[in-house]
């Protein structure tokens, strides 16, 4: 292999390349517009835009794009080429500013939840400069935002960054109340771990549930799951290295920092986790990641499975977002610092992420809601449905000592007990950790543990952002009149924890008794997608986000229209596959096998002294029944999606799908699944899971 050093960033416009291919005034320039939001002249996006071209062609680019994030949650692209005809008959290669900086996709087919109807299908999309473009597949990439013409949001760029400014603003003011006036700016960094499942290619063709919806909608447990343990963090079979190897290298071309891999604790399941960077950016690297394992996977004959829940029985696949404030100099604002000063400011950051979980804990839940994650949260893996943060014993501690200095407060001096008294004890500790806490304090960082493995990472960023960035600006807003700083950052700090810390919660997660623990604390605990989603509409909710201008009430209804869409769809079409799968390849497959025992009996009873056949008469009136069950059981659901589907409206659509269709699902399933334990190996029709979790060797 060649030297990573060499062949990092090979394929990005980066730093690097723009002091290397523009004239110092336009880099300048360009730096301002990144650094600090600052407009970029005509001239100077000429500029850009013809050094950015020629480098891209130099690399092999014939095409530019617009790349962007719409609801869907995946990327989206629309080719052009950069070919312009000269009057000599032939072509020049073009690249103008006005390109760079603005697209106009035809928007008409990608989810609006209303916002745009189809008939005035303009959108347009807007170059994020804060995150470099790169190449792929012989296209000059650029990320972009995504927007109606009359500005709303279409994607997930846009709310992300102004999450990310409304957090700059708040954290700022704080910044200055503690005489910090040379910070320029603070930006919420994120590194999120990646698990994924590879499969054989050949094997996952030959099922449509993969093919269609990207898990398995059948299948009986394997002899084996994954009760030795013997996989997690196991040695990595050389054709998995082969794999990981190569998406590295894809992935440094990239400019993706790619630090950690290793085997997860299901069969058959990995994770890749990259170096932590500025939100967007590792929001940006997630999504292509996401599509480079793919694409890597495919080159080596095998399928990266994103989903949550691509096999019941063993674990499924999360993205863990890791996620901390930093200012422009290099401070972690999540760090506890060398200074009791220090560490009053860091308890401030602290205590205003703890009142923010728990006053949003329902808008995190939604952040994280899908029809595929459903199938983890609250189903005994994974972190629960219920929200709620682990900080460790050693914050434990300092928590409950400076809430109970309150009862001193007659007897001692107010100045700074918070430093004084409480905080010299104060360690870091870093190896404390709960594995089942869905936001785990580890240090310097929280950990959100929720998310799905195939979501995008910005939908829970755009909600930690804003609600952090709320507290923030309600703590500005008293500490800016006091007049005893000292005295009243303790007291805000001492009051946020007493009024919040319902939501720390240091125990096991997995535990029943902790879901009537949490119910007893007032913690909300949605199960569902359908549960969850209408309550972004809550005014306490809509209040958050309209004022630090994340979205508009408009904005934030054609989000609840989408993702209930979304569920819906997703989970019809699993449900269509089952019906199709039931019916065109199980019930054959065990008609065949009941025939051939038919036969096999019908021989045996003709040659009376062979007349032993317990074993067919108890095998076909067990397959007969099942497959009764399976076709009646088939039928019951085809009907439930015909109804479902006429729902005009997408919340009671979405609670048809989650009373009506996904019970049927399930009981379909449970038919088929015992038909495969019994039925003939070599007349089923599809691959099984033992062939699925551990042919890849
Ligand atoms: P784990 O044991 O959970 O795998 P790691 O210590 O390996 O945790 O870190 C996981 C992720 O956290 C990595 O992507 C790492 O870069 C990221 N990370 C570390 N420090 C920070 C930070 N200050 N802010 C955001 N992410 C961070
Ligand atoms: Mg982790």
């Amino acid at each position: 292999m060649k030297d990573v050093t060499d062949i990092f960033g090979s394929l990005v416009f980066d730093d690097r390349m723009m002091k290397a291919c523009l004239s110092q005034s336009v880099y300048n320039s360009l730096r301002k517009t990144i650094d600090e939001g600052a407009p970029l002249d005509v001239n100077c996006a000429n500029a850009v835009a013809e050094a950015m071209k020629n480098w891209a062609v130099e690399n092999g680019a014939t095409h530019f794009t617009h790349w962007f994030q719409p609801l869907t949650g995946i990327t989206a692209e629309k080719h052009d080429s950069f070919i312009t005809p000269s009057p000599d008959g032939r072509v020049m290669m073009e690249f103008s500013g006005k390109e760079l900086i603005k697209g106009e996709p035809d928007a008409s087919s990608f989810p609006s939840g209303g916002l745009r109807a189809t008939f005035e299908a303009r959108g347009y999309t807007a170059w994020d400069p804060t995150s470099y473009a790169f190449i792929k597949d012989n296209t000059l990439c650029i990320p972009t935002a995504f927007c109606s013409y009359t500005g709303e949001a279409l994607d997930k760029k846009t709310p992300l960054l102004r999450s990310m400014e409304a957090i700059n603003r708040s954290a700022l003011r704080i910044l200055r109340l503690f005489g910090n006036e040379e910070v320029k700016s603070v930006k919420t960094s994120v590194g999120p771990e990646q698990e994924y499942f590879l499969v054989d290619k050949e094997m996952y063709l030959k099922r449509k549930d993969l093919v269609f919806t990207g898990r398995t909608l059948f299948g009986a447990s394997a002899p084996k799951g994954q009760e030795m343990e013997d996989h997690y963090f196991g040695s990595i079979k050389p054709r998995v290295a082969a794999f990981m190897q190569d998406l590295n290298e894809e992935l440094w071309k990239h400019g993706i920092l790619a630090k950690t891999e290793h085997n997860e604790v299901a069969p058959a399941q990995h994770e890749m986790a990259p170096i932590f960077s500025t939100t967007n950016i590792a929001a940006d690297h997630n999504q292509l990641t996401m599509e480079l394992m793919q694409k890597v996977a495919d080159r080596h004959g095998l399928v990266c499975l994103l989903h949550e829940k691509p096999f019941a029985g063993v674990n499924g696949s999360g993205k863990h977002n890791n996620w901390s404030m930093a200012t422009d100099n290099g401070i972690n604002l999540l760090s506890p610092g060398e200074t009791p000063y220090e560490n009053a400011q860091f308890l401030l950051f602290l205590s205003a992420v703890i009142k923010a979980v728990d006053e949003y804990q329902d808008l995190l839940r939604i952040s994280v809601a899908s029809a595929g994650n459903d199938h983890r949260l609250g189903a005994n893996e994974a972190p629960p449905a219920i929200v709620s943060i682990f900080v460790g014993d050693e914050l434990e501690g300092i928590i409950e000592s400076i809430e109970s200095d309150n009862s001193y407060e007659g007897t001692k001096k107010k100045t700074m007990k918070l430093g004084a008294k409480v905080l010299p004890r104060f360690l870091r500790d870093t190896t404390d950790r709960n594995r089942t806490s869905p936001f785990a304090f580890t240090g310097n960082k929280f950990e959100f543990r929720m998310l799905g493995s195939s979501a995008s990472i910005s939908d829970a960023n755009i909600y930690i952002n804003s609600a952090v960035a709320s507290v923030l600006g309600e703590f500005a807003d008293i500490l800016e009149k006091s007049t005893d700083f000292e005295s009243d950052v303790h007291t805000l700090i001492r009051d946020t924890l007493i009024a919040h810390k319902r939501i720390i919660f240091n125990g096991n997660g997995y535990d029943e008794a902790w879901v009537k623990e949490a119910e007893a604390r007032g913690l909300s605990n949605y199960r569902t997608t359908p549960d969850c989603i209408p309550h972004m509409l809550d005014q306490k909710n809509v209040d958050l986000l309209t004022r630090e201008g994340i979205f508009s009430e408009k904005e934030i209804k054609s989000r609840v229209e989408t993702t209930l869409e979304n569920y819906s769809k997703t989970v019809l079409i699993e449900a269509n596959t089952m019906v199709d799968m039931a019916q065109r390849d199980y019930l054959p497959a065990i008609e065949g096998y009941t025939s051939e025992l038919l036969d096999t009996l019908i021989k045996k009873e003709k040659y009376q002294a062979f007349a032993q056949s317990g074993y067919e008469k108890s095998t076909i009136s067990k397959l007969s029944a099942l497959s009764d069950s399976i076709a009646s059981s088939s039928d019951e659901l085809s009907h439930a999606i015909v109804k479902t589907k006429g729902i005009a409206s997408e919340e009671e659509k979405s609670y048809s799908v989650r009373d009506n269709v996904i019970p049927l699902m399930q009981s379909l399933r449970a038919f088929v699944d015992e038909a495969e334990t019994i039925c003939s190996s070599s007349y089923w029709p599809v691959p099984v899971y033992g062939d699925l979790l551990f042919s890849v060797r």
